[in-house]
């Protein structure tokens, strides 16, 4: 209700949200595909479990910095899909703390972004 922005603006900015969408769903699947193929079976295979110990280390460290990147991907996939949802919805670009709307170059920065930036600093501050 509260959003400024004119029916082409959003149009782009779905058009964005759509593009971000499908790059990190590519580097999703890229990355957990990394990330599995080289795991060792949980069938009891011992003929998989790496010999060098040493690089068990880093593949670990590999995977867990991996995963975490996953996790990181997929948080803000769930906002894009979130956002995508409220262009449906009509409410794009309205702050969802104080419904006012999200200033225009934050959206163009973030076109996720579900809070305007003063609520978002009040929300930084207060954790
Ligand atoms: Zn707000």
């Amino acid at each position: 209700m509260a959003s400024t922005l004119k029916p082409a603006e959003v149009d782009t900015f779905r058009e964005l949200l759509r593009n971000l969408r499908a790059r990190l769903r590519g580097d999703l699947d890229q990355m957990t595909d990394e990330a599995l193929r080289d795991q060792p079976d949980s069938s009891g295979n011992l003929s998989n479990v790496p010999l060098h110990m040493a690089d068990v280390g880093t593949e670990n460290y590999d995977l867990e910095f991996t995963l975490s990147l996953i996790e990181n991907e997929q948080g803000v996939l769930d906002q894009i899909y979130n956002a995508l949802a409220r262009i449906e919805a009509g409410t794009f670009g309205a702050c969802e703390e104080c419904s006012g709307p999200i200033a225009k170059p934050r959206l163009q920065a973030i076109p996720y972004a579900r809070l305007c930036i003063e609520c978002a600093r009040e929300l930084e501050k207060h954790g």
